[in-house]
């Protein structure tokens, strides 16, 4: 595979942590053998800024033969959130500037934003 040398890092970024995912997809369907994998769904707070098409595309990659292989990766994105330590505002960050909603204040607590796990998988009876 070729890519521009921008994106490698992103997408080791990516594939290490799909990786991680596909390991916990493989133990949690062992449990339920001999059911198919139809999907996983995972939880992933923004401030981790994954980018969905790589997620998915790397859950291809490393589901291959594997028993996951041929099902779908979903995505549940969680907005970052945070609360002012100055005038208490609770609220989600949109913009890429980490300040309070309100007074504007820097001095913010990050609430929200950090998950990352697996959520669920679906299966299907053989
Ligand atoms: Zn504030």
């Amino acid at each position: 595979m070729k890519w521009p040398a921008s994106g490698i890092v992103r997408r080791v970024h990516e594939f290490s942590i799909t990786q991680t995912i596909v390991q916990a997809v493989l133990a949690e369907l062992k449990k339920v053998q001999p059911s198919r994998l139809v999907r996983a769904r995972i939880v992933a707070g923004r401030l981790h800024q994954l980018v969905p098409a790589t997620l998915t595309f790397a859950y291809e990659v490393l589901t291959k033969d594997t028993a996951a292989s041929g099902s779908v990766l979903s995505v549940r994105n969680v907005p970052i959130t945070a609360e002012c330590r100055q005038c208490h505002w609770r609220g989600e960050i949109r913009d890429a500037l980490f300040a309070c909603g309100r007074c504007k204040s820097g001095d913010i607590e990050i609430t929200g934003g950090r998950e990352l796990y697996l959520d669920s998988i679906e299966v299907e009876q053989p």
